[in-house]
């Protein structure tokens, strides 16, 4: 199989940015689209995602595309607004300890990308997966390190590589690497995300954005367009090679 890829802007913020990253991304082969509407920002005066009016853009993109598209769920009535445009739930970091809300995308028969919380332990973060599986033991389920608080300001979070390895060798689920998130600086994404692939990584999320200096959100972190086609190139050769070794 193939590296998977989960790529897209951290919010949706325009019909245009949308369907810009839309044509540049599908021929690429990357097979999940990211993007957030219900934003948890530190601040709240932070930009919070376009919401329902995003909602309904994505709904008008999803008509012309095959793309699967993927949203970050923080309560769980968003699992049935959200349910006709997302074909994966995302939980984000700030949400991983939200128990009731991992009850819930256990009772959907959606696959989920689990981000770890900053702070969680390897336990912690395996148990909240089993949350996911126990009313669907069946369910797909990506673990996704995006870097651990550390003692270091330097970059925003640590990447945790022991940890995608971890998961690799010893659990069920699939391990994705977001070095967007962990390194938040779009200088070292390659740097991250090839590492987190020869640890073990079989899906990679990234934040892409035509315009990184305009991003309403994360926008020290995003690639642009041509930074995620070299990124992508060098990713999937680096897969390959560790499938045929
Ligand atoms: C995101 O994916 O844009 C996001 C908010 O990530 P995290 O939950 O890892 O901070
Ligand atoms: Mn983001």
């Amino acid at each position: 199989m193939s590296l998977q890829w989960f790529a897209g802007p951290c919010s949706v913020e325009s019909l245009s940015q949308w369907n810009t990253l839309l044509e540049a991304l599908q021929p690429q082969g990357v097979q999940y689209f990211r993007g957030g509407l219900f934003k948890m920002r530190t601040h709240p005066e932070s930009f919070q995602g376009l919401r329902n009016e995003g909602h309904q853009l994505m709904l008008q993109a999803k008509q012309k595309t095959s793309f699967s598209f993927v949203t970050e769920v923080s309560v769980p009535e968003q699992v049935d607004l959200l349910s006709d445009v997302a074909d994966v739930f995302q939980v984000g970091s700030r949400s991983m300890y939200n128990y009731e809300l991992l009850k819930k995308l256990s009772r959907s028969s959606k696959p989920v990308v689990l981000k770890r919380a900053f702070s969680a332990t390897l336990d912690e973060w395996l148990s909240a997966a089993d949350y996911l599986l126990k009313d669907d033991p069946q369910k797909k389920v990506w673990l996704c390190e995006r870097g651990v608080r550390g003692f270091d300001t330097y970059f925003r979070n640590t990447l945790d590589i022991n940890a995608i390895a971890y998961i690799a060798q010893k659990t069920p689920f699939s391990a994705m690497v977001d070095a967007s998130h962990a390194t938040g600086r779009a200088e070292f994404v390659k740097a991250g995300t090839l590492a987190g692939i020869a640890a073990g990584a079989t899906a990679v999320m990234v934040e892409v954005h035509p315009h990184p200096k305009e991003a309403l959100s994360d926008a020290d972190q995003a690639l642009d367009i041509e930074q995620f086609y070299a990124l992508k190139r060098q990713s999937d050769s680096l897969y390959e090679h560790f499938q045929k070794v």
